[in-house]
Formats: structure tokens, sequence, C-alpha cells
């Protein structure tokens, strides 16, 4: 806009400064716009912060110093600026220095003289425009420059506005709303630029992925809201043991995501991931009604793992529906073997048909042992796959694939006839010992099972006593449909065979399903056996677990018992039964013979 004595205004200039949408250039234009109009030097435009603060933005054709005032904020009190916020109308000193309002730095600059004039929006002091001068003017402002100065600063405002609504959408776009994590999108971001800084530093990198175990129950239990606030707790509980660096982001429903940037050793992750799963034991909800969490957790550390962004979060996931599958409360770290159990999911499907029939499906047996003596009472039938291709595969790299129910009923129906085929070889040989085997959920919910297992028991040749048959259903399979379990739980035991309450504790309200269940033991999940010397709090847990067995006369029995520590403090406990590597792994049938005999 060139100078106009009649202070009339330019509509090139404005056309410009409408369609100016980066709210640095457009202030630019409305500075110039009016500081040329009213003959002054230059302009700024102060925002206001809460709590009562202003701080300087944006500059126009102002003394370097003043650029540098932009990095602080001052009180909202002072000043010329002060005075027209207060005032909420413009103020115009015309001797700077012998104003009320005169601040001796600006003094000392030069200033002459000055307007201020607020920006509104919405009835809101959003902001004060100042226009300086540094000579004498040589005109003071008329009506029409009035008139000039209302329309910009009220331009300004409106673009303003705008600015923050675009900022609080972005901040949106790039944020859960509900707990104020991270989203997707800022989650790619920092991980795509933490990637190159990790080989640029020659540093580590983890992602790791994490859900709540039982999340659907707590919904269903304790309703959404509870829920929701379940999920801003975990947000605050973990954002707080992470570095500011890091970077926390919930992907949708309660899986949240962590990238940990800068990373020199690998144990650092670890310790990371011990203190997540600690932090997120939560017993959540009311008074009346209090459901235990777990997390469920898999991770990936690059550049071990050479793959892209996607493939990265990918690899994480796959981990933790390993992790899941396996039972849930652990983590497990991601690798190539999951990853071909992710790849080829859908092969699996179509081949295990063929693997049922053609025999590559194997039981191997983990002896269940008497933990103060070591005597063998009875074998757990843990399935493995000897697939042609894959080599051998345990149950987290296939049972995801093959959950679907018609499958799970004839892996069920396989297992049963092979570990009675096994009972009768082994009693054949003079050994009574017991059988242990895991049932699918599946299974559980088919009305038709317990025939089915009446009638193998009734085919096979050798007459098996059926008191020799125990089968493991999981704690929190069974609590999806507790009539449906009550029910084959009382058939099992009404045709002698034995039932024990497999992953015990992880399920909601454990300790209930003892007196409502009618099971003959529980199988004390392995998450809690491993953290019994480390863990007070799940030392606890465990002898309350094994004390209210006690009290129901039900049988307790250790899962992944791993050292003598532990064996000493569950013998301490009271727990007679119990299974892990500290005795023996899953082995294969002969080497069980040969191991234990
Ligand atoms: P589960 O029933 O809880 O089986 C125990 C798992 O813990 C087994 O994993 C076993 O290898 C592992 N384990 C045993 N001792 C230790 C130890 O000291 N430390 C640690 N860290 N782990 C130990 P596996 O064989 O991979 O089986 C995983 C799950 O797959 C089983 O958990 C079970 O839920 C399921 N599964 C296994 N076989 C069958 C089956 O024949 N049918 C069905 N429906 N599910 C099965
Ligand atoms: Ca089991
Ligand atoms: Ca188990």
């Amino acid at each position: 806009m060139g100078k106009n004595e009649s202070g009339s205004i330019d509509t090139d200039f404005l056309h410009r400064l409408v369609r100016e949408l980066d709210i640095g250039r457009f202030f630019h234009i409305a500075a110039e716009g009016l500081a040329t109009h009213l003959g002054a030097d230059g302009a700024a435009l102060m925002v206001c912060e809460k709590p009562d603060r202003l701080r300087y933005r944006f500059f126009h054709g102002l003394p370097a110093p003043y650029q540098s005032l932009a990095a602080h904020s001052f009180s909202d009190r002072l000043g010329l600026a002060g005075a027209a916020l207060h005032a909420r109308e413009p103020i115009f000193v015309t001797d700077y220095a012998k104003s009320p309002y005169a601040l001796p730095e600006y003094v000392a600059s030069g200033l002459k003289a000055s307007l201020c004039s607020p920006v509104m929006a919405d009835g809101r002091v959003l902001a004060i425009l100042a226009v300086s001068w540094f000579h004498i003017p040589k005109r003071l402002p008329g009506p029409a420059d009035t008139r000039m100065i209302a329309l910009i600063t009220d331009f300004v405002g409106t673009a303003l506005h705008r600015y923050h609504t675009e900022q609080r959408l972005r901040e949106l776009a790039m944020h859960d709303p509900l707990t104020g994590a991270a989203n997707r999108n800022l989650f790619f971001d920092r991980l795509n630029h933490a990637m190159t800084m990790a080989i640029r530093r020659e540093r580590l990198l983890a992602v790791i992925t994490f859900d709540i175990d039982n999340f659907k129950m707590i919904n269903d239990k304790l309703g959404h809201a509870m829920g929701d606030a379940l999920l801003l707790e975990v947000r605050l509980r973990v954002q707080d043991l992470i570095r500011a660096s890091d970077t926390l982001a919930r992907l949708g429903g309660d899986e949240f995501a962590l990238l940990l940037e800068d990373v020199n050793r690998y144990a650092e992750i670890e310790t990371v991931i011990e203190r997540i799963r600690q932090v997120l034991r939560i017993r959540w909800g009311t008074a009346t009604l209090q459901i235990a969490t777990s997390i469920s957790l898999g991770f990936t550390v690059y550049p071990v793992d050479t793959g892209d962004d996607q493939t990265l979060l990918h690899h994480a996931d796959t981990a933790m529906y390993d992790a899941k599958r396996a039972g849930g409360n652990r983590s497990l770290l991601f690798t190539n073997a999951m990853a071909l159990s992710a790849a080829h999911k859908g092969d699996l499907i179509l081949e295990f048909g063929r693997a049922l029939e053609q025999g590559e499906l194997v039981l191997y047996y983990q002896p269940m042992v008497e933990i103060a003596t070591g005597r063998v009472i009875s074998a757990e039938g843990l399935i493995r796959w000897r697939h042609p291709n894959h080599g051998l595969l345990s149950p987290p790299q296939f049972m995801g694939a093959i959950e679907h129910a018609y499958n799970s009923l004839k892996l069920d129906a396989w297992v049963i006839a092979e570990a009675l085929a096994t009972l009768a070889r082994w009693q054949a040989r003079g050994i009574m010992k017991k059988r242990h085997i895991n049932l699918s959920t599946s299974s559980i919910e088919n009305h038709r099972f317990c025939e089915t297992l009446r009638r193998t028991l009734a085919a096979s040749f050798a007459a098996i006593d059926p008191h020799s048959l125990g089968i493991e259903l999981v704690e929190w399979s069974a609590i999806q449909d507790i009539d449906a379990a009550r029910a084959l739980i009382m058939d099992c035991r009404a045709l002698g065979v034995s039932v024990a309450l497999d992953d015990f504790g992880t399920g909601y309200a454990s300790l209930q399903h003892l007196r409502s269940l009618p099971i003959d033991s529980i199988k004390i999940d392995r998450g809690f056996v491993g953290e019994l010397t480390r863990e007070p709090a799940d030392r606890i847990l465990v002898q309350s677990m094994i004390s209210a067995a006690q009290a129901f006369g039900i049988e307790a029995m250790a899962e992944g018992i791993e050292t003598e520590e532990q064996n000493q403090l569950l013998i301490a406990m009271g727990c007679k039964y119990g299974q892990g590597y500290l005795f023996a792994p899953p082995l294969t049938e002969e080497s069980l013979w040969v191991t234990c005999f």
C-alpha cells in the first residue's frame, strides 16, 4: 500500500492481506501496510499467554535488539501494551519517554511514539498490536486512521484466531484425544526420525507395543468410563517412567506403542520394560469390585531388526500377540520365527488339515513334579508342529492361525487321542503316571466335547482309567463363558477326569473361581512365579492363591519354576506341585522316558 495522506484504505493491500494464509507473512503485510499508512517505523505483535503474560511473536521494521525480546514473556500489566490490554482499547502516546507507560529499555532504544491496539476475538484479548515511531510523528492519527487501525487490528484478530484453531487441530491430529498420548501419525514421524539418528549415532532404538490383557473384561464389568479412565492412568504411569525424548502413543483400543530412542545397551530396554510391567499391575475398579490388570508386551530392536518403520511396528505387534497367546502377563522380543508365523499365517491355516492327517503334529511332554522331592507325578502334553519347511514350531507360532473353532476342535480331539495312546503305552510298561492335556476355548463352548471325550476313552483299546487323565482350561477362556465352563468341568469330573485351571491369577477376581468352578487344581501362572524372588507383591499374591486353594481343598501347582530359589520359596509357602525348566523342559516321549525313569 502506498502512503495515503487522505487515510482511505488501499483495496489492493486488503486483497493481498485476506489471501495470505501464513500467519507470519500475514502479519508482515499488515504491519508494513499499517506502518506505512501511519508514517511509523515498525510494528510488533505481542500475544497473550497464560497466566497474565505477554510475549513478542512477530516483528516488522524494528531494531535488532527488539527481536531478542521474543525469548521472554513479561507481565501483561507492564507498559503501554499492558494498559491497552486492560483498557481493551487502543492507546496512542506521542512523547513516549514522558508518558506514564515509559519503560527504560524502550526509551533507550529511541522509541519516540507508540500505539498499542488490543486484538480481540470472541470477546477476548488475544494479542496487542504495537506500532512504533523512532522519530517524532509528522501528524497525529485522524478519524480515518483510527478506522484503518481498527480494521487491521480486526484482521489480525481473525488471522490469529484461525492460527490458534489450526494449531489446536494440528495438536489433535497428532494426539489421541482420550489420553493425550501421541497418535499413530506422530509415532511414525518420530520413529522415522529416530531410525535415521540411530544409524548416524550408532545407537539402538526399541519399538514396544503393549495392551491390557483383560481390557474387555474391565469395560464389561466396570463400564466404559472406568475403562477410559484406566487408559489415561496407563498413559500417565508409563509417561512418568520414560524420558521426555521417548514417545508414547495410543494406537487404538487398549493398544499402546512406545519408542525408546538413543539406547546404548540392550539391558536398558529390558529395564524399562520390566518397570512398565510393574507399574501397570493395577487393581482397577471400585471398593467392591476390583480387577487386576496385567499387560502383554512385544518389542523389537533396531537396527538389529532391519525392517522399515511399518515392519518394526508390525514385528513388535507380532511378538505382543504371541505374548498374549502364551497366556498374557509377559513380554516377548520379536524373533524371525515369529515373522514366519505372521507371514505364513494364511498358509498355516490351510496346511493344518494336512499336518493333522500326515502326522506332523507331536505332543511333547513336560514332567509335573512334587517340588520338594522332584518325583514325577504326571506329564503335561504340549503340542509341537514338525513343519516340513519351517522346522519345529511351538504353539505361539501357529496356535493363533488355527484358533478358528473348526480346527481347534479337531486339534483337541487329536490331542486327547494322542495323550490316551501314550498313556496306554506307558501303562503297558507298568508306569502308572497321569497325563495332562490343554484344551482350547472352542471345546469349552462345545457341548459335544465331553461326549467325544467319553467315546475316545471307551474306544481306546487298553482300558484306560479316566482318573489318569487331567485337562487344563486356561482361566481366561474359562471365565469368558463361566456357565459353559462349569458344565464342562462337572461333565469331565463325572467321567473321572480331573480339571485344572491353567494360567491362574491372570483372569479377573481369580480367587472367586476357586469357589464357583468345581476344579481339582490351579496352575499358578508362570508370570507370578518368575517374579517371586524379585517382587514382594507377587510373593503375597502367590501366597494368597496357595492358601485360598488349600482352604477350598484344591491342589495348587506352580508353572515355570526356573530356579532353586523360586522352588524353595514355593515349598515354604505350602505349594506341593509344579513344573518348569528347573526340573525339565518339554521333552519328546522318548526323552521323557529316558530322563524320568
Ligand atoms: P501353558 O499350558 O501355560 O504351557 C506352559 C508353557 O510354558 C509351555 O509353552 C512350556 O514350554 C513353557 N514352560 C514350561 N516350563 C517353563 C519354564 O520354566 N520357564 C518358561 N519361561 N517357560 C516354561 P509352550 O509349549 O510354548 O505352550 C504355550 C501355550 O500353548 C501353552 O501354555 C498352552 O496354553 C498352549 N498349548 C500347548 N499345547 C497345547 C495343546 O495341545 N492344545 C491346546 N489347546 N493348547 C496348547
Ligand atoms: Ca497348560
Ligand atoms: Ca499355563
